[in-house]
């Protein structure tokens, strides 16, 4: 466990410089707060609300460096397992960051645009730009996640992904500055360069950054076609048993190379229903490992695990988790 005394005067030094409405709770077991419903207590967890967020996020990610103290960002913990362990130092929640930022308007394409702050939930900017009847993000309809989320992970769904509606992020980079240890975190606001991303991966990933906004090029459209496209990603969804038991979507990601989707290799191995302890691939679908209600963070990674060596064993293909493991694995 990192030193609590420290975190304490932490977030107390935050709280005198950049007062915010915050819900702070010490060893926070995370599986409160993961689709997977699995995870270890957060040495401490803090999930600032409303207007305050941007300032306070930069104050903290300032403090816990200059002190040495682990933060780990977290979305709608959607795509991650937590140990059972836990997550030594702050896990600082975004999801009090929602809504519009009111900085949409001129944008690429037919010059439309929408900003999201980035603890919005992906299906929750699908309805805001439905709502305004624009077209662009239907395919997030019934994604669980942030927005933020989504960026980082450049998550992808329906033949879309999101870096190709993507215009402008506005980031907090706290990656230390060459040649100025101890410098503040920078807020940057970055123009989307496309190449930049690929298949799950986004230029996030390897930069120390706090994503705090997204903005999108969006088309107008009609309010009912877009809200009958995104109803029929949801009922797709719904049909192959997204929503039935804790998970966090595919656990493994495809590769061209394979020439079939990794789901469709792990069920002609016989994998479906593999179990180890609570988790278990799932028996409607071959790409994803569920939790079927007792299952340990250790049991997801040994069944993964597990997968990847049955499927290397017998079919020769190499697989590559998409869920993330993070947190105090020992
Ligand atoms: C039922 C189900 C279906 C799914 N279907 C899909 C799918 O079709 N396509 C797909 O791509 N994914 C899918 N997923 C996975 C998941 O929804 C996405 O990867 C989602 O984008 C993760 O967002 P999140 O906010 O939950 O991120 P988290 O799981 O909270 O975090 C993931 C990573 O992003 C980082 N991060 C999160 N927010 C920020 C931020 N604001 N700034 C910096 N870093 C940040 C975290 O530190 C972590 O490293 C599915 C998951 C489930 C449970």
């Amino acid at each position: 466990m990192v030193n609590q005394d420290g975190i304490r005067r932490i977030i107390d030094e935050c709280l005198r410089e950049c007062p915010c409405e915050l819900e702070l709770i010490y060893n926070e077991p995370m599986a409160c707060h993961t689709t997977f419903k699995v995870g270890g207590p957060a040495d401490c967890y803090a999930k600032p609300l409303g207007d305050g967020f941007p300032a306070f996020a930069a104050c903290l990610l300032r403090a816990a460096r200059a002190d040495g103290t682990p933060v780990f960002i977290l979305g709608g913990g959607a795509n991650i397992v937590v140990a059972d362990r836990g997550i030594r130092g702050i896990v600082l929640d975004t999801s009090g960051w929602t809504g519009e930022t009111g900085e949409g308007g001129a944008g690429l394409g037919d010059g439309l645009a929408m900003c999201f702050r980035s603890g919005t939930g992906a299906d929750a900017a699908a309805e805001l730009a439905a709502g305004a009847a624009l077209s662009g993000l239907e395919f997030l309809a019934g994604m669980p996640g942030s927005i933020g989320g989504a960026v980082w992970m450049n998550a992808r769904c329906y033949e879309r992904e999101i870096a190709d509606a993507l215009i402008e992020t506005e980031i907090i980079d706290f990656s230390e500055a060459e040649g100025s240890k101890g410098s503040a975190p920078r807020l940057l606001r970055i123009s989307s360069d496309r190449a930049a991303f690929g298949y799950k991966r986004s230029p996030f990933q390897s930069r120390p950054c706090l994503i705090l906004s997204a903005g999108f090029a969006l088309k107008s459209g009609r309010e009912r076609e877009i809200r009958s496209e995104m109803e029929a990603y949801r009922r797709d969804r719904e049909a192959k048993g997204h929503y039935r038991y804790p998970s966090a979507g595919s656990a493994f990601r495809n590769n061209r190379a394979f020439g079939k989707p990794t789901g469709k290799i792990i069920d002609e191995l016989g994998l479906r229903g593999l179990r180890i302890g609570g988790a278990q691939v799932a028996p409607f679908h071959g790409n994803i490992i569920i939790n079927d209600g007792g299952a340990a963070a250790s049991d997801i990674r040994a069944l993964t695990a597990e997968v990847a060596t049955r499927v290397k064993a017998a079919a020769g293909f190499v697989l590559e988790p998409e869920i993330l493991f993070v947190g105090d694995w020992g």
